[in-house]
């Protein structure tokens, strides 16, 4: 089949290598119809990450079955389903409890979580390539409705950036009625303005200065805030008159940057901290990672920020962090595409074929103006 391959820093190709085949009887292979590029793709692209060369790469996939291993009960040949990005067992002690970000089976021993090609979250294949093994398939296939051809351009957000945006609101404690504010408006700030909105925010504030990005957030209903044109913090504060936002959210990770491109990986976290309210909680789905022997000072070497502990302290805020659950939210958010409530295909920029894959990630990881979401089509 053919699959993106990682290489080596910023070198993605497409390569022949053997088909996705059924391992274990708990196993289905899903023919890939749609998989997107991630952000979380671009670290691994940017060689960021311990990711070894030869991994395929594509956590958010979505396709028909097109193999089915003999202990499978629930997925047909034919079915057509949405994979969450994590992978769980369903019977750990974390995906008891809806954590299954956290798998404690699936996951490389010692660690916690695993997915689809990805750095250090275990040995699984990507899905951006013709076919994808998904093990423990009963517990993994999301199933889609009959309008699953019709919409897959949405039902293709459930793998990753619709829940994880969601779940960013989740973690920060959001109610309806709340102001929040997010930082970051590539695809998961903008997944995350769309939950808001869903989930009854009653301002919606997103940070970041790629012009095109922050109209795409406007359509969505939130107030853009172009960081290069002024402090984020202060327009923040003046947006909520001096108070702060009610919570907020982190949707950049450990590259963030300030707008002329230089990485200071403290600076969302710290203007989080100051621009939200005091007891406002912090939702940090943005990936931060314990090791980056790439990082740009000694102490982010080590997974460390500098944080203002004291000023989040004497606030009194709250921080949760981590991967999505995305198994905790797929199904009822299926529901809200399925409703015509919900349509997460409005961020999509650019819809190619595979073999496009490797311009794609360079364009995207360039952010490139115009180039917000890639999805690929194997099959095409
Ligand atoms: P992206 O890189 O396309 O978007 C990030 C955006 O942040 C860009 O538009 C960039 O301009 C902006 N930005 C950079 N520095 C900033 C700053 N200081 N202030 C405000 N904005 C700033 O990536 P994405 O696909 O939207 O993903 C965002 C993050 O979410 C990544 O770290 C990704 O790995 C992570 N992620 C986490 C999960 C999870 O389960 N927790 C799932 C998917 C993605
Ligand atoms: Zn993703």
């Amino acid at each position: 089949m053919k699959a993106l391959v990682y290489h080596g820093t910023k070198d993605v190709r497409i390569d022949t290598v053997p088909d996705a085949k059924i391992e274990k009887p708990t196993d289905v292979v899903v023919r890939i119809t749609t998989t997107n590029i991630c952000g979380s793709d671009l670290h691994m692209y940017e060689g960021r990450t311990d990711v070894e060369k030869g991994k395929i790469l594509g956590h958010e996939n979505l396709g028909e079955v097109e193999a089915v291993g003999g202990a499978v009960v629930s997925v047909k040949v034919g079915d057509h389903v949405c994979l969450p990005f994590n992978i769980g067992c369903g019977f750990c002690a974390n995906c008891e409890r809806g954590l299954t970000g956290f798998c404690l089976t699936c996951a490389l021993p010692g660690s916690a979580g695993a997915a689809y090609g990805f750095a250090g979250m275990g040995p699984y294949s990507g899905g951006q390539a013709e076919y994808l093994r998904v093990p423990y398939a009963d517990f993994n296939c999301l199933q889609l409705p009959a309008d699953a051809k019709a919409k897959e351009s949405d039902y293709v957000m459930l793998s990753d950036i619709f829940p994880t945006g969601w779940h960013a609101t989740v973690l920060a404690g959001m109610n309806p009625g709340d102001s929040v504010v997010i930082y970051g408006a590539g695809p998961v700030g903008l997944m995350a303005a769309l939950s808001a909105r869903i989930r009854g925010a009653s301002k919606i504030m997103i940070v970041d200065r790629h012009p095109d990005r922050l109209q795409l957030a406007e359509q969505i209903g939130a107030i853009s805030i172009n960081d290069s044109k002024g402090d984020a913090v202060e327009q923040v504060l003046a947006l909520t008159e001096g108070a702060g936002a009610d919570c907020g959210c982190e949707a950049v990770g450990y590259q963030c940057h300030d707008h002329h491109g230089h990485e200071v990986p403290n600076l969302t976290m710290n203007n989080l901290v100051s621009s939200v309210k005091a007891t406002g909680g912090i939702g940090v789905i943005g990936v931060f990672i314990p090791k980056d022997p790439g990082a740009v000072d000694a102490l982010a070497k080590k997974g460390q920020i500098v944080l203002d502990f004291g000023k989040l302290w004497s606030k009194g805020q709250k921080i949760a962090s981590g991967q999505a659950n995305v198994k905790q939210y797929n199904r009822k958010l299926r529901d809200l595409i399925h409703a015509g409530i919900a349509k997460p295909s409005i961020i999509i920029s650019h819809e190619l074929p595979l073999d496009q894959a490797p311009a794609a990630y360079k364009n995207f990881d360039e952010r490139t103006a115009g180039w917000t979401k890639v999805i690929l089509k194997p099959t095409a």
